[in-house]
């Protein structure tokens, strides 16, 4: 589907070398707005929201901040690490954010399953409805959050 000239200028922020040296589409050919809208639709799915979802993923960065570097088990089913900030990123959607270049890593002991997110992952999928492009580092699909993080 064709996109407007504003989602088109985000895409292209998000492209390798724009705003972070792998961009955040990874490699996904779709544009920016098929993207958006299979998410939403998935996440409609599930019944659950994006901010349903940011929540849960604060809530874990949270814990893991308090002890940089160092796994914490949470909840006896979790175990998270948060590495040590290193600067600021903006958000690609030019909406004058900057996060903590922080990431979380969390496994889910019960599935033995792990994946990562940044704090800008988070705010990404909670004021966007962006999880980045198919095959990005920090790309996790609804379904695979809404399984490991309990939701
Ligand atoms: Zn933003």
């Amino acid at each position: 589907m064709k996109q407007n000239p504003k989602l088109q200028t985000i895409q292209e922020n998000m492209a390798p070398g724009a705003y972070t040296a792998h961009g955040f589409l990874g490699d996904d050919t779709r544009n920016l707005l098929d993207i958006l809208k299979q998410d939403q639709f998935d996440i409609n799915k599930l019944g659950t929201t994006h901010e349903e979802v940011a929540r849960r993923m604060r809530y874990f960065t949270e814990i893991g901040i308090t002890s940089p570097d160092v796994p914490i088990v949470v909840d006896d089913i979790y175990e998270v690490t948060v590495d040590d900030h290193r600067g600021y990123i903006p958000c690609p959607f030019a909406d004058n954010v900057k996060e903590i270049k922080r990431n979380t890593k969390l496994t889910n002991l019960t599935l033995g399953k792990t994946i990562y997110w940044s704090d800008l992952t988070i705010h990404m999928i909670e004021k966007h409805g962006f999880y980045e492009g198919k095959g990005s580092f920090f790309r996790n699909d609804p379904d695979t959050l809404y399984m490991l993080l309990g939701l």
